[in-house]
């Protein structure tokens, strides 16, 4: 069996029944996380996608198989994308100065300098296999073996050099034979996968050759690289019985030892020969038998001053590896290092701890220790996950700083920093919000706005919507800013619904523009302060309004949205402005700001044009009086409030006269309530304390509001209230009996098949098929939720 959870909701588990007629082995994701690789001691290798892009629903579309030979190693090829993390330049306002894309060329290429797709693994007997994924979605398989004379291997491991080529570690798995090192390259010759390889220097453990230790560890545990980019570091773990030693390992250039003869040899000046040897980095002590080992996964740098930024930025994440023991405790110990960085205990391994005394009880009963028997770190490294010998499931928070107190401005820093790369890198950012304490929100959100505004245009128009996203799942931390994480995803869905809009105008066949009719649009509305709607819509070429079809009509519930969302805006100015929650806030960093006030703009430009040529197109509205233009009334007052928020001008408060009209405006007209809002059903926000929680597998988490309510608490419907397709922004009655989806980060529902028919709005639903609005990924929802 195969269980897939995400973080997010990990009492709703995905079990697969995988296949594998043997014990699985290894597991490995892709980059995106929407693919698996599993692979068994029968030689079988299976390839797993997501089905429909739902996190809780996959299959196993490719397979390939090597008769009877158990896989020990298992790889996806190199795409080539490695983006570094300058940590000594965290202080840096650019992006791309903190976060810079390094020179690394894919394992293969395809014509045109694609990376070939496929995976590559190592088994037993020896023998190297690549699969190849042919751009038709055939597998392209061959197999080699690693030397002439073929041996058992125990361990192996993978990695790239930046030149495209494979690197391979093995061993025997007896601490006195040599750990070789393989190169192996691949290539496609007359539509033929070729496996070329070469010995490279071997090592052996200097705890065979230290007199103190020999013979004391005869089996080597534990094989990896450091990092799978980074094929001239590797770790290895020697065990017995009851202890570990772990050794780090470099691959150097070194001088060749020069033979006198040779000494006064015209040879002078040349180069002097060189040649790649092992040599011993660190050692720890005798250690605890070692049950697994998990190695930080962001790339920083790899060099001899990282013990320098440690003790200058105290920026911690990724320079540690994990090692767990046999007794339940996990340490952190320098990845290069090997020194010692903090440590966990496991609540029933160790009586050690004060007034632990149900722990003490199991333990007698319990009989053989709890421990981990695999562990992986996220991709920040601010999380290990890891399994035990019951078949539990944890997670563990890593503190950026190893538990170092600091000040609070370095540790959001260090979080800043985290998020950024999030953002630039489009890794998912759910581990950083663990360490996000509720009085760091306010600052976090502002100092991340600040930072987004320093870079050029081009990269934030590239980024526009990610911030938001990590803005709205900041916001949901603290109680005091849940509201403005409302506000953040309206915002997301208004960036969406516009260029949607946008993009179905059509330039005019007569005039030949330098610019697409949605640019001209916005720079009409931007130059045009007029508070007439008729008076702004004037200057604009109706004739690219006209559209081919009905599409309009089958948007009306978008265009519904909007009209709905002005409203409601204004009618609650009154509030936001009067109201305390908002005043500490600097005006560009409110969540609704003038770009998306200049954004409502010009959408009712657009609606309003529309509805001259298609009235049934027109958001609705429930006014009080028959002759009111109720458009032209919410355009002039969203005009207003544009207008002392523009960024050219001084920022300003919004004048009494706007305020009092907008007090005006639920007499006017029928202010629709904030249904569209997503639900947010997750367990990050109930993660801020410090308690650790017990979930169960199959029961949605009926978890505590830790500390008194979770922060949206006051934003979940009633039991009976209707629900909402977020998406559509259309109601799915009380109790749906449509099947939808729900985004694992900000709990957007959506159904799950569509039930239009028009190009138009099934282009819109093609948008998300992927993706959530925020970037999250979609589960299946259990029909069960209903009854919930
Ligand atoms: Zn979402």
């Amino acid at each position: 069996m195969i269980h897939i959870i995400d973080t997010e909701h990990p009492w709703d588990v995905f079990s697969i029944n995988s296949g594998h007629t043997e014990v699985i082995s290894c597991l490995e994701w892709d980059q995106s996380g929407s693919r698996l690789l599993s692979a068994d001691g029968d030689g079988q290798i299976k390839c797993w996608s997501m089905t429909d892009h739902l996190v809780n629903s996959w299959e196993s579309i490719l397979s390939s198989s090597l008769d009877r030979d158990p896989i020990i190693a298992l790889s996806w090829l190199h795409n080539g994308v490695k983006l570094a993390l300058h940590v000594e330049m965290s202080g840096s306002t650019n992006f791309g100065e903190k976060f810079s894309r390094v020179k690394f060329s894919p394992s293969l290429t395809l014509f045109g300098g694609k990376p070939m797709e496929g995976w590559l693994a190592v088994t037993v007997s020896g023998l190297v296999t690549v699969s190849l994924l042919k751009p038709g979605g055939s597998l392209l398989t061959a197999s080699e073996s690693l030397c002439r004379l073929r041996g058992r291997v125990a361990l192996a491991d993978i990695a790239f050099t930046g030149g495209g080529n494979i690197v391979v570690a093995a061993t025997d798995g007896s601490s006195s034979s040599p750990v070789q090192f393989y190169k192996v390259v691949v290539s496609v010759v007359s539509e033929k996968c070729r496996i070329d390889t070469e010995l490279l220097p071997s090592l052996f453990l200097r705890c065979t050759t230290d007199p103190m230790r020999r013979d004391k560890y005869p089996a080597v545990t534990h094989l990896k690289f450091l990092t799978r980019e980074n094929s001239e570091q590797v770790l290895l773990c020697a065990s017995n019985q009851t202890g570990s030693i772990v050794e780090c390992w470099s691959l150097r250039k070194e001088g060749l030892p020069v033979n006198n003869i040779f000494q006064h040899s015209p040879a002078v000046g040349e180069k002097q020969p060189t040649i790649l040897k092992w040599r011993i980095l660190s050692t720890t002590g005798d250690l605890e038998r070692v049950s697994a080992v998990a190695l930080p996964k962001l790339p920083i740098s790899i060099s001899n001053t990282d013990l320098k930024v440690t003790s200058d930025t105290k920026f911690c994440p990724g320079l540690g590896l994990a090692l767990a023991f046999h007794d339940g405790s996990i340490q952190i110990h320098h990845r290069l290092l090997l020194q010692f960085m903090g440590i966990y205990y496991s609540s029933s391994s160790s009586g050690t701890r004060p007034g632990d005394e149900a722990t003490l009880k199991r333990q007698r009963t319990s009989g053989p220790f709890l421990h981990f028997k695999a562990l992986q770190f996220s991709w920040t490294s601010l999380a290990l996950v890891g399994i035990d010998n019951f078949g539990k499931l944890h997670m563990l928070r890593v503190s950026p700083s190893m538990c170092q107190v600091l000040d609070m401005n370095t540790t959001l820093r260090h979080l800043l920093f985290l998020l950024e790369y999030c953002m630039v890198t489009g890794y998912d950012w759910w581990d950083v919000l663990l360490h996000v304490l509720p009085n760091m929100v306010h600052n976090l959100v502002e100092k991340l706005h600040e930072e987004y505004m320093r870079q050029n245009q081009a990269l934030q128009q590239v980024l526009a919507t990610r911030i938001v996203a990590v803005k709205a799942s900041l916001c949901k931390l603290s109680a005091a800013t849940a509201a403005r994480a409302c506000d953040f995803h309206a915002k997301l869905l208004l960036i969406a619904i516009s260029s949607t809009l946008k993009s179905l105008l059509r330039p005019h066949v007569l005039s030949t523009p330098d610019k697409s009719p949605g640019d001209r649009l916005s720079e009409i509305c931007a130059k045009n302060t007029d508070t007439e709607i008729d008076k702004v819509m004037i200057n604009l070429k109706t004739e690219e309004f006209v559209l081919d079809g009905p599409p309009l009509q089958s948007l009306q519930q978008l265009i519904q949205w909007v009209g709905d969302f002005v409203l409601y805006l204004l009618a609650n100015l009154p509030n936001q402005v009067r109201g305390a929650g908002h005043t500490n806030l600097s005006p560009e960093s409110r969540s609704i700001d003038g770009a998306s006030l200049g954004m409502l703009r010009e959408m009712l430009v657009m609606i309003r044009i529309w509805g001259l040529l298609k009235p049934g197109c027109l958001p609705t509205f429930t006014a009080m009086s028959d002759s009111q233009d109720s458009l032209q009334l919410l355009f002039r007052l969203l005009t207003k409030l544009w207008l002392c928020s523009r960024e050219d001008g001084p920022p300003q408060e919004p004048d009494e006269s706007l305020i009092d009209e907008c007090c005006l405006l639920p007499s006017q007209l029928l202010v629709p309530s904030m249904d569209w809002l997503p639900v947010n059903d997750g367990v990050i926000v109930r993660l801020q304390g410090k308690i650790p929680l017990k979930l169960q597998f199959g029961k949605a988490s009926s978890l505590p509001g830790a500390g008194g309510g979770s922060p949206l608490e006051a934003l979940t419907r009633s039991p009976g209230s209707q629900k909402m397709d977020n998406l559509r922004c259309v109601f799915l009655g009380v109790c749906p009996t449509e099947e939808s989806k729900a985004c694992t980060r900000c709990g957007c529902v959506t159904m799950l098949r569509s039930p239009n028919k028009t190009n138009a709005m099934k282009q819109w639903e093609q948008r998300w098929i992927k993706n959530c609005l925020c970037g999250g990924l979609w589960r299946r929802i259990p029909f069960t939720s209903c009854s919930r």
